[in-house]
């Protein structure tokens, strides 16, 4: 099983310039994210690719758990070592789901949309989450990996997720290669992450981002631990907060650990 999926990813990544030119694959992980650190901290160069078919105990944010069954889905990390300041970080993790937006919807033609900042969702449910963790030192990132993790072929869910998350598979009816979705959603960042770095912020992919943005023009509810609020999201800033009106008024959220819902369900 290992070497046909090694094999056919190799395929894919064969055109890239530096994303994946390294790939680490391997059949089980705790986390490609925490993978990717250690591989970091042996000197791996930025690009390094990590996947795995099957995570152990897989991650999202706030400390809460992916779930990653072998063989369903995409469980991928990409290295990077950016010359950003450590604040531009939170804007690379919707570069990442820029691309993988594209990618997927290269794949599939399903129509897949980002929910601010990071999810991507299909008829409503999340097919895709995003992980980006970082390490500084002294100011400076010393490195940062973007972890991504797609529902390829799951043909269900646990109970406590079942109507929020859903895969390719049960939306579109069919099974798609894997490899393929990686190939392209490489291809993807590796021109979206230069785009992002001549200016260090979003301002080259706002356009492109808005078009994908479900919560656009939507009422959501801003999940604030402090308190929680509710408004029109009308897109957002360079900078990658989500512009809320709150009757009248414009608030930005932040992408950190805020979650925003739509007011009637999941978006
Ligand atoms: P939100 O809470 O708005 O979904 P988030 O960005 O805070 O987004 P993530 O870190 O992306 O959350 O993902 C973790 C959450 O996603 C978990 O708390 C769980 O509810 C849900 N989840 C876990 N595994 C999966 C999966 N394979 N597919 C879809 N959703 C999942």
């Amino acid at each position: 099983m290992g070497t046909a999926i090694q094999e056919e990813l190799q395929e894919n990544l064969r055109g890239m310039n530096w994303a994946g030119k390294k790939l680490v694959y391997c059949e089980t992980v705790d986390s490609t994210n925490t993978k990717a650190k250690e591989l970091a901290e042996l000197g791996y160069p930025s690009g390094t690719l990590v996947t795995a078919e099957q995570q152990k105990a897989g991650r999202g944010r706030s400390g809460r758990g992916w779930e990653s069954p072998p063989g369903t889905g995409i469980f991928m990390t990409l290295l990077l070592r950016p010359a950003i300041r450590p604040d531009s970080a939170s804007m690379l993790t919707l570069v990442a789901a820029l691309a993988a937006v594209r990618g997927v919807r290269d794949i599939t033609q399903a129509d897949v949309q980002i929910k601010w900042p990071n999810d991507l969702v299909l008829n409503g449910k999340k097919i895709c989450g995003i992980l980006t963790e970082l390490s500084v030192q002294e100011g400076m990132i010393r490195y940062l990996v973007v972890g991504i993790g797609i529902n390829v072929h799951n043909e269900s869910f646990p109970e406590e997720i079942r109507s929020t998350a859903s895969s390719l598979f049960l939306e579109c009816g069919r099974h798609f290669h894997r490899a393929e979705i990686i190939g392209k959603l490489l291809k993807n960042f590796e021109n979206d992450y230069e785009i992002f770095c001549r200016t260090e912020d979003l301002s080259g992919l706002r356009d492109e981002y808005h078009a994908f943005l479900v919560n656009r023009g939507r009422s959501v509810r801003v999940l604030d631990p402090r308190a929680p609020y509710e408004g029109k999201a009308l897109g957002i800033t360079e900078k990658g907060e989500l512009i809320v009106d709150v009757q009248g008024q414009k608030r930005l959220v932040s992408s950190g650990e805020v979650s925003v819902r739509g007011i009637y369900g999941y978006v």
